[in-house]
């Protein structure tokens, strides 16, 4: 978390403002650079692995664009005329072991110039819980045929992930599809049949089969079919490698191609593929990698 005028009182905000922008532009603070120092924030304040992350860069000078680089991704950010804030969404893989993680911003100036600045950002280990789950056998011992339904949809979900939308299609604040309470958090440690072990990357809803299921934001429905694992499953593209997914359901209300608003019925819930009964798991993906919807939703999102 960087220092914040908001906590300072409201009679020394402004001298302080002014003298902050005085340091700024002689080019004090940061790596001892000539340029101007940006005010970097993100949310949570409080970073873990398995979490979305947005940050937000606010930049004294007018700017034409911002992007960074945030282990091993590439994050481009959005302006936002209201808040006056570049914004840009990222994550923090579950595997992420805790450290200190540089966050890379470039910063394009309107003559063509550029600016960096490097900040090592803190991430802190996550704990999630441990469940047995008991599933029927098909699931975890696959005959040849199941085998082949499983490799066949290998394909397709690799076709899908490859197929990212390089323009932001989200955008605002991420809405809960359906309006029910969680029945499994995200990163669950699983443990079925006590044979094969897996993390729960998704959150789960308590509702019973056909609950109406709506999309968490803007995007493009790049994928309305049965799944072996997945079930009936719908995945929507956000933009920018941001994928939302929808398993178990048992009705398409959108099909593959479709354009999306956030809110939008796109299916009804139900138990299909693997469920232990009817629920409606919601996954996020960022650029492969899933992180946690609870706090995606959780998120303030800049006006756009
Ligand atoms: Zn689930």
């Amino acid at each position: 978390m960087t220092f914040s005028l908001m906590q300072v009182p409201g009679k020394w905000r402004r001298q302080l403002a002014v003298l902050l922008i005085g340091l700024a532009a002689m080019g004090v603070g940061g790596q001892g650079r000539t340029h101007q120092v940006p005010d970097l924030n993100w949310q949570p304040i409080s970073l873990t692995n398995g979490s979305p992350v947005l940050f937000e860069v606010k930049a004294p000078a007018k700017l034409h664009a911002v992007s960074a680089a945030w282990m091993e991704h590439s994050i481009n950010f959005s302006y936002s005329a209201t808040d006056k804030v570049w914004y840009g969404l990222g994550g923090i893989s579950l595997t992420t072991v805790p450290g200190a993680y540089d966050l890379r911003v470039t910063e394009t100036f309107a003559n063509g110039r550029t600016a960096e600045v490097v900040r090592k950002i803190k991430i802190v280990g996550a704990t999630y819980p441990k469940i047995t789950v008991k599933v029927s056998k098909q699931y975890t011992e696959p005959s040849h045929e199941q085998l082949t339904a499983i490799s066949a949809d290998k394909g397709v979900k690799a076709k899908v992930f490859e197929a990212v939308s390089a323009q932001r299609l989200w955008a605002g604040r991420f809405v809960a599809p359906v309006s029910a309470p969680v029945s499994d958090v995200f990163g669950t440690a699983r443990v079925f049949n006590e044979k094969v072990q897996s993390r729960h990357q998704g959150l789960d809803f308590a509702v019973g089969p056909g609950t109406p299921v709506h999309a968490i934001n803007d995007g493009v429905v790049l994928l309305a079919r049965p799944m072996f694992f997945e079930g009936n499953c719908v995945v929507i593209d956000h933009g920018q490698g941001l994928l939302s997914l929808y398993l178990h359901l048992s009705e398409f209300k959108v099909k593959e191609g479709e354009e999306v608003r956030s809110g939008d019925l796109i299916a009804l819930s139900g138990g299909t593929g693997r469920a232990s009964g009817p629920h409606l798991h919601l996954a996020i993906r960022w650029q492969g990698v899933y992180i946690n919807p609870a706090i995606l939703l959780k998120i303030q999102i800049p006006a756009s």
